[in-house]
């Protein structure tokens, strides 16, 4: 896993750059915005997030408490491991 680049420029951007961003970005050295591809922002990572999370709490069956800190463990490590998803592009895609 790879953080994401710069389409301009090919600047790396760093972690804590990307990590609680919206929709685009400005490149830091060249001033270029950078877009996400639409189909990441709303595509099959959160479904898949919250399938783990439906299947853990079942399985696990640890009651609420055990099932609150399954939550907020996976939150932490979805927020810490998404921008290493991200792929920038030029233009933001269209929704349709
Ligand atoms: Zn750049």
């Amino acid at each position: 896993m790879k953080l994401p680049e710069c389409w301009n420029c090919r600047r790396r951007f760093q972690w804590k750059e990307v990590v609680l961003f919206i929709s685009s970005k400005k490149c830091p050295s060249c001033g270029k915005t950078n877009y996400l591809p639409s189909r990441k922002k709303y595509g099959t990572g959160n479904i898949l997030l919250i399938l783990v999370l439906l299947i853990g709490m079942n399985v696990m069956n640890t009651g609420w408490i055990g099932n609150l800190m399954f939550a907020g463990v996976l939150t932490v490590l979805w927020t810490v491991l998404l921008p290493f998803t991200y792929t920038f592009i030029e233009e933001e895609d269209s929704l349709f």
